[in-house]
């Protein structure tokens, strides 16, 4: 048996060892006249370079190029730059997950000593991040319920941020973004909304006078269930902020996952308006069925916020996100969950197939009696995720699943 370390030649004549084969074959396929028509996943961690001179050109800025990637990939600015202009803003940031662009765009305007007003509701996570991390860094937090109460009088002369979602989850009120950021602003505070149950084809913060936008790419941006990601959008000098401290903590996202998120971005309109499209219908067979007591969702002209919804979001879409409330309360919703088949117990939301959550155990399990009574979020209550299917046949699943309810 030859040994794999022995020198022999080969068909290209150059590279004659096992370990130059190993580590050099394959490198001229980068090289081509002909160009891949979808954008190439770069899945590299670091970049190469001739000499010196244009290493030291790329860090000055004098020759474009990329170093490192968790300083910058091709495919990672690719999605940043598709984000930016479908947002209106001037410059977006992609991160390995919706929670590091969220802490990130929150640390990025804070120091100790400021003072932090955020929605009471909020997505688990970024509620349980306000109230530990910045607390734990010395930041003073105020939480309040930004439908039902005037903001104005929670201000101090040391607030510097104000935190909300455009869409509450689960409680699915859309929320005044043009009235919040005139206020914000009138005492110098800088405005950041989580878009993520909206997407920018249903509302563009930034152009209501939002700061700074968040997303989960995890949910809508991604819509396939298959990726975890976070994006930022914002003005050339909240991003450069951002960048510097991202750099820093460190939560880079893969090319790879960046890639499927340009190859998800594609078709983002047509997902949105389809989910949205299923999600009226579902709310308003949910309207009719006398089991369901109260059905959330922002596109009823029985919701409470309906006319801001009408008001500030797009192409008379509201989303793919529901919420009801069912007649015997937590224990009609443990046997729903049980008698629904196609239709799964599902802890995130956005995928192509219409899924079900329950709040009180999943996104807001780490919420108190007490918080989950002061968000208005019951134990009675079931968040659903209408997908892309075929509507008539989810709702003929919910019919029977309700019917059959012990
Ligand atoms: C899922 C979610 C997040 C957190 O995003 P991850 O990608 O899971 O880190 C933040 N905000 C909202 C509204 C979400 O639904």
């Amino acid at each position: 048996m030859e040994k794999n370390t022995s020198e022999k030649s080969d068909n290209s004549g150059e590279m004659k060892s096992f370990a130059s084969k190993l580590i050099h074959s394959g490198e001229k396929y980068t090289e081509s006249v002909s160009r891949s028509k979808t954008i190439p996943i770069v899945m590299t961690s670091v970049f190469s370079f001739d000499d010196v001179e244009s290493l030291d050109a790329v860090y000055e800025g004098d020759a474009s190029g990329y170093i490192y990637t968790r300083n910058g990939n091709p495919v990672n600015d690719a999605l940043s730059e598709i984000m930016a202009n479908i947002e209106e803003g001037e410059r977006a940031l992609a991160y390995s997950s919706g929670m590091a662009a969220i802490a990130l765009s929150l640390i990025s305007q804070v120091k100790a000593g400021d003072h932090v007003i955020a929605a009471s509701v909020l997505y688990g996570g970024s509620y349980q991040f306000i109230k530990t991390e910045l607390v734990r860094f010395g930041i003073e937090v105020s939480f309040v319920d930004v439908v039902n109460e005037d903001i104005t009088k929670y201000f101090r002369p040391n607030t510097s941020a104000v935190y909300v979602e455009t869409i509450s989850n689960p409680t699915m009120e859309a929320i005044d973004i043009q009235h919040i950021a005139k206020v914000s602003h009138s005492f110098n505070a800088k405005l950041i909304v989580d878009n993520t149950f909206a997407t920018p084809i249903i509302c563009q913060p930034l152009l209501l006078g939002a700061d700074i936008v968040v997303y989960s790419a995890t949910k809508y941006l991604c819509g396939h269930s298959d990726v975890t990601a976070g994006i930022v959008v914002s003005s050339t000098e909240n991003i450069d902020r951002i960048y510097s401290a991202g750099l820093l903590y460190g939560p880079t996202l893969s090319p790879f996952d960046a890639w499927l998120l340009v190859r998800s971005l594609r078709t983002l309109e047509l997902r949105v308006k389809q989910h949205s499209q299923n999600a009226i219908k579902l709310a308003k067979y949910f309207e009719n069925n006398p089991f369901v007591t109260k059905v959330y969702y922002p596109g009823l002209d029985s919701s409470p916020t309906y006319s801001i919804a009408r008001k500030n979001f797009q192409n008379n879409l509201f989303g793919g996100m529901l919420s009801i409330e069912l007649q015997g309360g937590e224990k009609s919703v443990y046997s729903l969950l049980r008698n629904l088949k196609t239709i799964k117990l599902v802890p995130s939301l956005a995928g192509v197939s219409t899924s079900t959550s329950y709040p009180a155990k999943t996104s807001h399990r780490s919420f108190s009696d007490a918080e989950l009574k002061k968000a208005n979020i019951s134990k009675g209550l079931v968040r659903i995720s209408v997908g892309l299917d075929d509507i008539e046949s989810v709702i003929a699943e919910f019919d029977k699943a309700i019917s059959e309810i012990e």
